[in-house]
């Protein structure tokens, strides 16, 4: 791939950073972690505001509301957007990062109809409901039952670690249809109405204190075939798209914030050099990290690619989730490490903006296992990537 940018992509940088220096300001701070009501405002307000400017769904064929633009372009947008440090994507994550692209890829012109625009406008928000108590790493062996009455299918059963399923519409909800087939067979891909009576919705606390997912009962629930993504019991080939864009592309804008976090952690050395020692070990460090976040970005630049010109990203997404994951870690912790005893208290201490680096290093250590473990990233990475036979 050609790294250098044309005039058309240097025009556009133009175009989205006077936009975002205006509107990012304009928009205000995010509210309270605790308060989801109005985060769910927040986010899906400022996805509101970037499709009104045509900046929503850049990748997205304008068939489908999107704007189709060139890769170049859509990486300029990435930068740009960490640049003006612009909202998280926050609840709108699973309907634009992979929800919408799997109906993309595989649904139906009825349910891309419906669903796409909504998502785009910020007016519907998606969770995932894959995950089970007894079914994380090994998700084929996933137990809710949907069994087909007339046009419906009613579904029984418990989904875990549902990311924000307190604020969501609709959820990607995988199913077992056929409960005597080979158990990667007898799975379905469904879109379940959040507000209906048959689902309950349990938001959990974790180490940082926030509620960030949810059990998710569901107890004959409806899902009308219609809402089927895929043929019935073709469920795991479906999944394994959406799989490939939560782990290939989705990141990318994560992996330009893990850039501005190291550039902090610099200051932040440079503030403690004095008091610290080892400043040539730290020096070291940091300048490894810089390194590898430079690596990582141009590695997610060509999965990006690739994944335009194959209509989804290829199996080269777990090394970058599992890079991404760790090296976030990685960079977590030495902040941590350089802010010294003053990350004991629960306050700001020295200006150091301690509480902000003690909830960034405990939240990094949820993304070596969000949308699949390590370890299970280098399985594939061993098996899909370098052709390795698998295991015993
Ligand atoms: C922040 C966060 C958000 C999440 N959001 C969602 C969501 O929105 N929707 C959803 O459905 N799920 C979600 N998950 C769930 C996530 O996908 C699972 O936690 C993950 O797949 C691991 O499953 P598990 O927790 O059951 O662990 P287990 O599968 O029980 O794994 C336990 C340990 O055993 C290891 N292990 C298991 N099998 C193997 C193997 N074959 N080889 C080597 N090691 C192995 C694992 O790596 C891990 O260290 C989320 C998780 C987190 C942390």
């Amino acid at each position: 791939m050609d790294l250098r940018t044309s005039r058309e992509d240097e025009a556009f940088r133009a175009e989205i950073r006077a936009w975002l220096e205006k509107e990012v300001p304009a928009h205000g701070p995010p509210p309270p972690a605790d308060d989801w009501p109005a985060r769910r405002a927040y986010d899906t307000g400022w996805q509101h505001k970037l499709h009104d400017a045509g900046f929503a769904g850049l990748a997205w064929p304008a068939a489908f509301g999107g704007r189709g633009l060139p890769i170049g372009q859509q990486l300029v947008y990435l930068e740009e957007y960490a640049r003006a440090g612009a909202p998280y994507v926050g609840v709108n994550f699973v309907g634009l990062m992979h929800a919408g692209p799997t109906l993309i890829a595989e649904g139906s012109d009825a349910q891309r109809a419906f669903h796409l625009p909504r998502i785009l406008r910020g007016e519907s928000v998606w969770c995932q409901g894959f995950s089970e108590p007894q079914a994380g790493s090994d998700l084929a062996s996933l137990r809710t039952r949907a069994v087909r009455r007339g046009d419906e299918y009613v579904v029984t059963g418990q989904k875990i670690w549902s990311t924000r399923a307190h604020v969501a519409d609709w959820c990607e909800l995988l199913v077992r249809t056929d409960p005597d087939a080979p158990k990667h067979r007898g799975i379905t891909w469904l879109v379940l109405d959040m507000h209906q009576p048959g689902v309950t919705v349990r938001p959990m606390r974790t180490i940082d204190g926030e509620r960030h997912f949810c059990e998710v009962f569901l107890d004959e629930a409806r899902v009308p075939v219609a809402s089927r993504v895929g043929a019935e019991n073709d469920g795991w080939r479906v999944a394994n798209v959406t799989l490939r864009f939560e782990r290939g592309t989705a990141f990318a804008q994560h992996i330009l914030t893990l850039r501005a976090q190291v550039l902090r952690l610099a200051a932040l050395a440079r503030s403690r050099g004095q008091r610290s020692g080892g400043a040539g070990d730290v020096r070291r460090r940091i300048g490894r990290l810089h390194a590898s976040v430079e690596a990582l970005w141009r590695l997610t630049q060509m999965c990006v690619t690739e994944a335009e010109r194959l209509g989804a990203p290829s199996p080269l997404g777990s090394a970058i989730k599992l890079r991404y994951s760790e090296l976030g870690q990685e960079i977590a912790e030495l902040a941590v490490r350089l802010s010294g005893r003053s990350c004991v208290g629960s306050g700001d201490f020295d200006g150091l903006r301690t509480a902000e680096i003690v909830h960034d290093w405990l939240w990094s250590l949820q993304t070596t296992i969000a949308a699949g473990t390590s370890q299970i990233q280098r399985n594939l990475i061993a098996q899909r990537i370098l052709g390795m036979p698998k295991g015993r």
